[in-house]
Order: structure tokens, then sequence, then C-alpha cells
């Protein structure tokens, strides 16, 4: 063959080096903007094995946020997926797509595994990160019983029955009917109930925790929990002295035997270095169930947050495998495959204090091969009461240290015993099996529309709505407050970061 040269072609020419991108772009979604919260596409990219957000709003120009630290973990955790529920009605129909039709719009890929109650807006803190902007400001809403009533309505009417109710705010025991709501979720004949509080009435009022405990033993309180450190309390919480309260409100809750799982927000540089203090401190305390463990998002009051150097949740594992001189692995984590994938990370252990016995049930089972769906069709020796009892506790609706959780981490691991009459052997389950869960909720630089679609967490709405959690903070939160909650946010302390 000959090739035809040009006189305008100089095949001896030095090749032209291009420029490289410093980034490898793995995928198209789309997200919001985080000024003006119009929905526009959003690239995610991968840098020096980290995964970026990145979008352009037309108005608002470029927005780059880090999402994920550890591009081998969000592959691998993209393969624990499973088919979505339907619920029994949706409340909204599809209009201008998502996130605008929320919801739940026929669109929406799951039922509700855990439906969210905010029973006022009012609380006894006025923490600078608080999302959803609560303070002690007089006028604030408290929900009434007929918009509760509403709420359990719509819960059963998509779901049939209300499963499982967490009742948050503000802080829910500063609801004056709080007791009242309580007696009418057990008429409502709700399953789990789990309440968000900051445990300062709990400390204040042992009458409190026995009057909870006599309405029902179903009711387990997620008592946030941000570390030891005074300065962690003063920083996030604006209170320096909060640790001894916490401390009491264990003890008086503990007294009346009602479950305990410690939720702690977690904030690069404030709080991380204590994440291993707290997962020991949940394995001493055979009262505390469980940790959850949720990374700060920028919303509401709080604008502390640099998109480009934050917690993720690897860095949240990777801080519990390392300050607990490897009693964790991080093989140990899996997502829950509820809601979309990179949503959470769960993980069940058993500790025993006299013998040091220690295991996770990915140590004893293969939990790999029954969580990744879509491998677990082909598995030759299936098990299908192990699958039934690992699907049944990697859910957003385990509550920690029930005796459901138990029941499944022991059929999951093969540990054989009739739960109704072995009663002491129960309670030593109860005190020594812990489940820890990561929980990174999103905000509008992280918003992402493929987790959206499929979350399970969603917020119960006095007019008949399921919004999932993360767009009502992100989108729907202001259209729902109070008049008086729109001017107190000029008054209460920003974060911390803005002084
Ligand atoms: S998040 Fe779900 S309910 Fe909301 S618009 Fe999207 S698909 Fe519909
Ligand atoms: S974060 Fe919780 S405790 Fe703090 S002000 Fe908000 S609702 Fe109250
Ligand atoms: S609340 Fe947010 S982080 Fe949780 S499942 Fe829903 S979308 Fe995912």
């Amino acid at each position: 063959m000959t090739l035809k040269t040009s006189s305008k072609i100089n095949l001896n020419r030095e090749p032209i080096k291009l420029e490289v991108r410093d980034s490898i772009f793995i995928n198209l979604t789309r997200s919001i903007c985080p000024v003006c919260k119009i929905t526009i596409d959003a690239e995610v990219n991968v840098k020096e094995n980290k995964v970026y957000m990145r979008k352009r709003c037309p108005e608002h120009g470029w927005f780059e946020a880090l999402i994920f630290s550890d591009y081998e973990m969000y592959r691998d955790f993209e393969r624990y997926n499973k088919p979505g529920d339907i619920p029994l009605e949706f409340q909204t129909s599809v209009s201008k797509g998502c996130p605008s039709d929320c919801g739940l719009c026929p669109e929406h890929k799951q039922h509700t595994c855990l439906a969210i109650m905010e029973i006022t807006e009012m609380c006894n803190m006025k923490c600078p990160v608080c999302f959803a902007s609560s303070g002690p400001v007089k006028g604030l809403h408290n929900k009434t019983m007929e918009e509760i009533n509403s709420m359990i309505g719509t819960l059963e009417r998509s779901e049939g029955v209300a499963s499982v109710i967490m009742i948050s705010g503000g802080e829910p025991t500063v609801h004056p009917n709080f007791l009242g709501i309580m007696q009418r979720l057990q008429e409502a004949k709700v399953k789990k109930i789990i309440i968000n509080s900051n445990g300062l009435k709990f400390a204040n009022s042992e009458q409190l925790c026995q009057d909870l405990a006599d309405i029902g033993d179903n009711i387990s309180i997620y008592l946030q929990f941000d570390g030891f450190d005074s300065k962690i309390h003063e920083y996030i919480r604006n209170d320096p002295e909060l640790l001894p309260k916490k401390l009491q409100a264990i003890k008086n809750l503990s007294k009346y035997k009602i479950g305990i799982n410690l939720v702690m927000t977690v904030q690069k540089g404030i709080n991380d270095h204590e994440i291993g203090k707290v997962v020991k401190f949940m394995h001493e305390t055979p009262a505390i169930g469980g940790l959850s463990l949720q990374p700060f998002f920028a919303e509401g009051r709080y604008t502390d947050y640099d998109p480009m150097d934050h917690t993720t949740m690897p860095d949240v594992i990777k801080a519990i495998v390392d300050q607990t001189e490897n009693m964790y692995e991080k093989s140990d984590f899996f997502p829950i495959p509820c809601p979309y994938p990179h949503c959470s990370a769960i993980t069940f252990s058993y500790n025993d204090p006299e013998t040091n016995e220690f295991f996770t049930i990915p140590r004893l089972v293969n939990v790999e091969n029954y969580l990744d769906f879509f491998r677990n069709t082909i598995m030759p020796d299936f098990n299908e009461e192990l699958m039934d009892a690992l699907t049944s506790i990697f859910s957003f609706s385990t509550v920690s240290g029930t005796h459901d959780m138990i029941e499944g981490f022991c059929n999951a691991c093969g540990i054989e015993f009739n739960f109704d009459e072995v009663q002491d052997t129960l309670g030593h389950y109860l005190e020594n099996v812990k489940m820890i869960t990561i929980k990174p909720f999103m905000n509008s630089w992280d918003f992402d529309v493929r987790r959206i679609m499929k979350c399970c967490v969603h917020q119960v709405t006095e007019d008949n709505k399921l919004i999932p959690f993360c767009a009502y903070n992100t989108i729907y939160r202001e259209q729902y407050q109070s008049q008086s909650m729109r001017i107190s946010l000029d008054v209460l302390p920003k974060s911390n970061g803005d002084k």
C-alpha cells in the first residue's frame, strides 16, 4: 500500500502529547444546585481513589464535592442492591420528575422501611449543627393529635401496618403531650418505636423513664452521643458540660430496661479521633445495643462544611478499624441492600466480656454470597433460612438490642436456642450482641438522584406525604416549617465555623 502524502502533512514531526485529565469519569447522574436547588446533571469522577461529584448550575456555576473516600469500596458496595418492594399506595403522581414529585410518586423504587415523624420543632438545646434548625424558641410548632393521626393514617395506607416509626423533632420529649403520642402509637399497634433524643429529659427525670417503660417494651432510644471530650460537646452542641448528663440518661434508661442505641455525629478534626472510644464504650455497656455513626451533613443551621474535605463513610469504617486496635476489620462492614448501596454500612458483632471471644457475622457466614443479589440466584448450596435471617437484620428497620435483632443474629450464626424458654441466654445475647451502622445522609452538595429514588427512610408529613429523608432535608423542609421557625432561623447560633 502506498501512503498518500501531502505537502501540508509533516510525517516527521514530533508526536503531540495531549494533557491528561486529573480524574476518571465513571458516571452521570442528577443532583441539585446547592444554592437554588434546581435539578441539574452531575458527573461522578474518580481522582486518586476518591469519588467526587461535579456539577454545574446555569446560574450559580460549578460545584465539586467529595462523596466517597475509597473508590474500591464504592465499587464493591454497588453489588449489594436488592429489588425494592412496592408500597400499597403512592401519594403523588409523576409530573416534573425526580426529585420534584415527592412523594412517594409511582417511580419511587423502595417502600418505607423506616418512617420518621417529627412531632415538634422545639428543643431544649440549640446545637450549632442542627439540621432541623430547632431550639428553645417560644411559639415553635408542636404537632397536634389530629396531625399525628393523619401521619399514622398515611403510613398505614402505604404499608398496611405502621411497622417501625422513628419519633424525632426537635427534641420529641419536650412535646407537651409526648407520652400521649407514645400511647397513641401503641394503640395503632406500631411494632417498634424509636425515639431520637438528646437525653436531657431522661437524665433529669427517672419518672419519665418509668412512664415510657410502662407504655411498652417496644420503645428504644437513639441517644445523641458525640464523644467524651468537653471540647467536642462545646463545639458541636454548645454545652461543654454535656457528658455527665448523657451518662445519667443512660443510667436512668437502663434502670427501666429501655433499649439504647448511641448516635454519634462525626465531624472531621472535631470528634473523629474518639470513634474507637465510643465503640469500646458501647461494648462495655450492657444497656447499649448499638451505635449509629453519622457523618455531618451541611443542612439547616450547619454551615461549617468543606465539600472537598470532610468525613465520608469509608473514613468512619477506617477509624473504627484503626481505633479499636483491629478488633474490627474493613471486611466486617456491608451495605444494607434495601436502599441504594452507598447509603449505609452495617455490621453485627458478639463480644463476651468474660472470655474475650469476639466475632462478627461476616466472619462466620459468607454474607457476601447472600447479600449480593446479583449473584445469589446461581448459588448451588443456597440456604433459604440463612438468607431470611440475614435479610431480616440487614435492614433499616432493624433496631439494636431487640429480641428480633438477636434472633436474626443467632439464626444467621447458627446459634440455636429457644428464645422463649431460655431467658438467661437471651439476656446474655441482648447484652453482648451489638449493631454498628454508618449512615451518610446527603446534603445539597452530594445529593444523588440514584440514591434518593431508592431511599427507604421516609419523613411522614401531616399532609399525606412520605418524603425520602434526604430530599426532605435538602429540598422540602422549608415548606413545612412554621412561621415562628422561619423567624427563629435568624436568632439561633450558626455553626461554630461561622463565628
Ligand atoms: S425521590 Fe422518589 S418519590 Fe421523590 S420524586 Fe424521586 S422517585 Fe418520586
Ligand atoms: S441537633 Fe437535636 S438536640 Fe440539637 S438543637 Fe437540633 S434537635 Fe435539638
Ligand atoms: S435517608 Fe438518605 S442516606 Fe438514608 S437511605 Fe434515604 S437517601 Fe439514602
